[in-house]
């Protein structure tokens, strides 16, 4: 059995029934397929399974929000003999020399005292395997003893999980994924806080190629190890684009884009119910991202706006990134719409009324509607590689 832990979630009152729920409902998608029996109770969980599937298990348990930490448990009776038998024969596929019992009595009807108890099991082990000594300081290893009315949980160690909140708790977002670094780990981010994600992305074929689309569901599919499956739409801005390059001067080129990607993400999310629009913005990073940019940017949408990693330094953000394996996916060298058509001086102190002026040039009602017209769909899933739905 594992035995697992909840994160964050235990100090939540009211909501903990939802809590559990949703993190039994998560765990129990990723591992439905491996046939194992999750049991949910009121300050943890099991999972009953088979033995040639706990890798796998493992694997999914240490990639889902929610979970402060499992272990792997024998289980046996509540009864001295059979606890101190079981402790002996898994203890000894472990290399140590020092150890620690921590007994718990989760029923008090047990007889002996849980100090007491610890004392036992001791002098049980130091019979047994010679050259071994207690250490309750430091020890090699803990053998955490839980002892219920009818049944006894024997672990030794304990594997982290992520904390967070499990995924689906707090409603969902709509991240915009760039191929770049920073958007991936603003979508992690994001899912360790509970939301749930839809992404979207924005391109300009033929100035930006299908690799780079393709490198962008590379980044989505790392993500969805943490999610459940989600769409991914992706927006052709080509034409906005191009009456940006051609009308528009070229130091506000960057930020009218930005402004014209916002409203098309607001207008895509309040479609299919985002309450959020998350992304990568980090601080004084580059133009479009000092106060002055945000602030000119932000200003044409009214749906509120997630920075994840908006006060994070770089390495910080790369450190992540690697972390959750969609660094070496991100530097892959494909051109974004962003990196296409890039002015020599764009703008760090943008003005709003020289936006609003800009813009009047563009018939950019038209071409949002267009863009958002011919947008397509691409679910997100363990199942496709690249299934488009429209
Ligand atoms: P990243 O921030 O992902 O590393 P970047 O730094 O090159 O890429 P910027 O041009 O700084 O991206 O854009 C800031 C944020 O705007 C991105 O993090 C992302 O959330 C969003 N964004 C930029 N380009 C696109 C795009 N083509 N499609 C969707 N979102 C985008
Ligand atoms: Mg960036």
């Amino acid at each position: 059995m594992i035995l697992i832990k909840y994160g964050e979630l235990t100090t939540k009152g009211d909501n903990r029934k939802v809590f559990i729920n949703t993190l039994y409902k998560n765990i129990f998608e990723k591992i439905k397929k491996y046939d194992a029996k999750i049991i949910k109770e009121y300050s943890r969980m099991y999972i009953e399974y088979q033995d040639v599937f706990e890798d796998e298990i493992i694997s999914v348990l240490k990639n889902t929000f929610g979970i402060h930490a499992f272990n792997i448990v024998f289980k046996t009776h509540t009864n001295s003999e059979m606890i101190c038998d079981l402790v002996l024969k898994k203890l000894k596929e472990y290399n140590f020399k020092t150890f620690k019992v921590v007994s718990k009595r989760r029923d008090k009807s047990f007889p002996i005292s849980s100090m007491d108890f610890n004392r036992v099991i001791a002098s049980y082990i130091l019979k047994n395997i010679p050259n071994i000594k207690v250490d309750v300081h430091n020890p090699d290893i803990y053998i955490h003893i839980e002892i219920d009315k009818d049944d006894t949980y024997v672990y030794f160690s304990e594997i982290k999980g992520l904390g967070g909140y499990p995924v689906g708790v707090q409603g969902k977002g709509l991240l915009m994924l760039s191929g770049g670094i920073d958007s991936p780990v603003a979508g992690y981010l994001a899912l360790k806080r509970g939301l749930k994600i839809d992404a979207i992305y924005f391109e300009a074929l033929p100035h930006t190629s299908l690799n780079a689309r393709d490198k962008v569901i590379s980044l989505a599919k790392e993500l969805l190890k943490y999610s459940s499956s989600f769409n991914l739409y992706v927006v052709p801005i080509t034409k906005l684009q191009e009456e940006i390059y051609h009308k528009i001067n070229s130091d506000y080129m960057i930020t009218i884009l930005r402004r014209m990607m916002y409203r098309i993400s607001e207008e895509i999310a309040k479609k299919h119910d985002s309450l959020i629009l998350i992304n990568g913005e980090s601080i004084g990073q580059v133009a479009s991202q000092t106060l002055d940019s945000m602030c000119v940017i932000n200003e044409v949408v009214k749906i509120p706006v997630v920075r994840p990693v908006a006060c994070y330094d770089k390495l910080e953000i790369i450190d992540l990134a690697k972390k959750i394996n969609t660094y070496d996916i991100s530097i892959l060298p494909y051109e974004d719409c962003c990196t296409i058509f890039v002015p020599k001086h764009p703008v760090i102190k943008p003005r709003l009324d020289k936006c609003i002026n800009y813009e009047s040039k563009i018939d950019y009602i038209s071409l949002i509607k267009e863009a958002i017209d011919n947008t397509i769909v691409i679910k997100i899933n363990d199942e496709s590689d690249f299934d488009d739905l429209l």
